[in-house]
């Protein structure tokens, strides 16, 4: 039996895996195996809320080895360690997770190998913004988000009671991009619910300073225009500053150093200025781009190598009907996930495959309170049209529900989406300390 081996299990990989167990595992056409390094998977847009302290995500994310165990695919929980192409074989290194060292394989041979393993925050050289930023590229550095806000919410407030005006808390996110802007809304929204529940007695506006700072004359650069015009007047409605034009020439442990020495104070910076594939990609030897992420053809193989295909955020990808390359967004991961659904099958059967086309359905910012901003593609030749408030926040909620959804059927979505809106009502989805 023929071996598909999926490395990452994403928002892409998670998908592809689900597919093919549904497609080949449960008839036994295929073996197709899963790898993760997390016995979890949560989905990554919820990032900024968890940093926010507004989701918690042990009631969002889905267990990878009940995913497998129903939709007829294995899964092993370990980290990539090498490819080597020759022989097609995948090592894994499962020695770090104790419950499971010993019992599964290290090496694991593929007919096809599917690479999903996502990005990681890029730092473009800048001098210590790796040891004094956090970053917001899994669950865990989210976490580290969250505890410091609440950290320095909590110390500012106890301050402040004991010796009077202490000054503000300040945070600075680097990068105006979908991430950073959604973050900061979440942001201020944390602030107002725990200064509501008596977490911090701090103004939850005048004394929380919020700043995004972009390099580039607008923020959300390469998104449409007046989606990130109506998105920077949300955010001011907000007091959250947003600072244009500002390159960050370094990060110290009290802020940030702009445009060559302009010193900005800060609490926390949150480094959100851009992603790159992990260093595993290059390390394989396959062609890649300025990001380390993996050129792949029309089919979405690798150039070079026609026994790997890699989608999601560690591929870059141009479709034959899109002039530019793919952005790291779920929307492209998905949709790729859902063309190796049907073009893996073919190809291991020798028949012929179409490419993979792309279509782009608009985006969707959340900004918490001020609900959502989204530009939604239409037609080809009718212009965008924008929706914003209740109903954008809606769509944007539409969208997540469409993941949960895909990966658990209808009747358990509609399970998953009551259970999550029962927490939410509980409150037990927020975090207060
Ligand atoms: C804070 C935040 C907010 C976002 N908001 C939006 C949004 O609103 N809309 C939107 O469209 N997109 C958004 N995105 C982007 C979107 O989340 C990604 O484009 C999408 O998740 C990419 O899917 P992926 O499967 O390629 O990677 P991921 O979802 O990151 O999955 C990668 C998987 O690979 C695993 N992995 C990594 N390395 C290894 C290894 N060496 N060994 C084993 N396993 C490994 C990881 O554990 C993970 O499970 C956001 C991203 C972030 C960080």
């Amino acid at each position: 039996m023929r071996t598909i081996v999926i490395v990452g299990g994403g928002a892409a990989g998670l998908q592809v895996a689900i597919g093919l167990g549904r497609a080949l595992g449960k008839r036994r056409r295929a073996r197709v195996v899963l790898v993760d390094r997390s016995p979890t998977h949560l989905w990554k847009p919820l990032l900024h809320e968890v940093a926010a302290g507004s989701v918690e995500p042990t009631i969002h994310h889905t267990s990878l080895a009940l995913q497998a165990q129903r939709n007829h695919f294995q899964f092993i929980r370990g980290n990539l360690v090498s490819v080597d192409r020759a022989l097609r074989t995948v090592s894994v290194d499962t020695g770090g997770n104790a419950e499971i060292a010993g019992t599964d394989p290290q090496v694991i041979a593929y007919d096809k190998l599917i690479l999903a393993i996502g990005g990681v925050t890029e730092y473009f050289g800048v001098a210590g913004a790796r040891e004094h930023a956090l970053a917001l590229d899994s669950v865990s550095s989210a976490e580290r988000v969250r505890d410091r806000l609440h950290a320095a919410l909590r110390s500012k407030s106890e301050q402040e009671s004991s010796l009077g005006t202490v000054g503000k808390v300040r945070v600075a996110i680097v990068g105006g991009g979908a991430t950073g802007v959604q973050l900061a809304a979440q942001l201020r929204r944390t602030s107002r619910l725990l200064n509501r529940y008596g977490v911090h007695q701090l103004d939850p506006v005048q004394d929380v300073d919020i700043t995004v700072l972009e390099a580039a004359p607008s923020i959300l650069p390469g998104m449409d225009g007046e989606l990130a015009a109506r998105v920077a007047r949300q955010l001011a409605r907000q007091n959250i500053g947003i600072a244009t034009g500002q390159r960050v020439t370094a990060v110290t442990p009290d802020g940030l150093k702009l445009n060559g020495n302009e010193p900005l104070n800060a609490d926390i910076v949150v480094w959100a200025a851009g992603i790159a594939a992990p260093a595993e990609v290059a390390a394989m030897g396959l062609a890649v781009n300025g990001k380390g992420q993996a050129c792949v053809d029309a089919m979405l193989l690798c150039v070079g190598d026609e026994n790997i295909f890699a989608i999601g955020d560690c591929a870059s990808c141009r479709p034959t009907n899109v002039a530019k390359e793919l952005p790291t967004r779920a929307q492209v991961a998905f949709q790729q996930a859902l063309y190796l659904v049907a073009a893996v099958p073919r190809h291991l059967a020798g028949k012929p495959v179409r490419p993979f086309f792309y279509r782009d359905y608009g985006s969707v910012i959340s900004l918490a309170g001020a609900g959502a901003v989204g530009s939604l593609a239409t037609v080809k030749g009718i212009p965008d049209w924008y929706v914003e408030g209740r109903l954008a926040a809606l769509l944007h909620l539409a969208i997540y529900r469409r993941h949960i959804f895909s990966i658990n059927g209808w009747r358990r979505a509609l399970a998953v989406s009551l259970s999550h809106g029962l927490e939410r009502w509980l409150g037990a989805g927020t975090r207060l300390h």
